[in-house]
């Protein structure tokens, strides 16, 4: 089973495996474009890190959904696991409920 995240949108998975537990994706910025074998030229394990190096370096991708947006996307998947961790530690001590931690993340950002 390939490990779903955020950035499954952005990709196509191939069925053809990378290791053990991850298949091989290839971007589709890329196919859109440029071609398909382009984008299997281009292409990279389908973990989320790997997406975001690929994203990160793909001018398609930027060219696509605009420099702002590809931004936001990549940053998106980074607060995604801001915030987990920031929730264990605020019910580690329990002090906050819930919609106090959500109002202490609308206020961060
Ligand atoms: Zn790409």
């Amino acid at each position: 089973m390939s490990c779903r995240h955020r950035l499954t949108s952005y990709i196509e998975v191939l069925d053809q495996n990378a290791n053990q537990y991850n298949k091989y994706a290839i971007c589709l910025a890329c196919i859109e474009l440029n071609s398909h074998s382009y984008a299997l030229e281009k292409q990279f394990t389908n973990t989320k890190k790997c997406c975001k190096d690929h994203f990160k370096k793909c001018d398609f991708f930027k060219q696509k959904h605009g420099k702002n947006e590809a931004q936001t996307i990549l940053n998106d998947t980074d607060s995604e696991t801001t915030i987990r961790k920031r929730q264990r530690v605020y019910k580690k001590d329990h002090k906050y409920n819930y919609f106090d931690l959500n109002l202490n993340y609308l206020l961060i950002i």
